[in-house]
């Protein structure tokens, strides 16, 4: 393959659908770079969390150049987020933090301050790339497209299992509402908003297993790009 010919896949979808677990199995297999997106917003929004602010202000953007951010992947090809120098890959998974993710996403000047970072990542390497607007807005010319989607319950009752098996269990009916709060922001935001791009595949994992769901990702991969 050229140089400059990098394969990129684009997995989008709400929050809970098994987008991380998929994409990063996927790109073992595959040999390719995995990126979390959300893992960008969630250590914007943190920084904003630190500064006091509700993610929701409009006066967020203003913060924005206080921000730098950086992606590293260690040897287990695990993706860390550096904050202004500071390892944050264990403080962005806590329940404040994704929703003050999912609230300052909205606004387009956060949007488009991640945008590049995202980009560059894809011009840099071969990818596998998840969060909301991928196949839409920030690799529209992606290989592969995958809309993985799960019904609200199926999500949130996997986001319970993880939070248990993280020893910080938290009231099931407060994540259905919480899950559901996140997909009414994220799929009604003007900017950016999730819905499938009108090329991809859509693939609900309701029903079916990690691993049928894994090799239906793979076939779909192989199938597009020769891999
Ligand atoms: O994927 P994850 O749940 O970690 O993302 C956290 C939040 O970041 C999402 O609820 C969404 O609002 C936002 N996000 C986004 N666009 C992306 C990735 C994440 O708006 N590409």
């Amino acid at each position: 393959m050229e140089a400059s010919r990098h394969i990129s896949v684009a997995i989008d979808g709400p929050s809970g659908a098994g987008k991380s677990t998929l994409a990063r199995a996927a790109a073992g297999q595959l040999n390719l770079i995995y990126v979390d997106t959300g893992a960008i917003y969630r250590t914007a929004a943190l920084h904003l969390l630190r500064r006091g602010l509700e993610p929701g202000d409009a006066a967020a953007a203003s913060l924005l150049p206080e921000i730098g951010i950086a992606i590293a992947h260690d040897g287990g090809g695990l993706q860390r987020m550096i904050l202004n120098g500071e390892d944050v890959t264990g403080l962005i998974r806590t329940q404040e933090v994704s929703m003050a993710a999912s609230a300052m996403s909205a606004h387009p000047a956060v949007r488009a301050f991640l945008l590049e970072m995202q980009r560059d990542m894809a011009k840099k390497h071969s990818v596998i790339m998840d969060g909301r607007d991928i196949g839409t807005v920030v690799l529209p010319d992606a290989d592969v497209k995958i809309f993985l989607t799960a019904g609200s319950e199926a999500r949130a009752r996997r986001r319970w299992l993880e939070l248990c098996q993280r020893g910080t269990p938290r009231d099931f009916d407060q994540l259905l509402r919480e899950t559901r709060e996140r997909d009414e922001n994220d799929m009604n935001r003007a900017a950016a908003p999730l819905r499938p791009a009108a090329d991809a595949v859509t693939l609900d994992t309701t029903e079916i297993s990690f691993e049928e769901s894994l090799a239906r990702v793979i076939e779909l991969i192989r199938g597009r790009t020769g891999l």
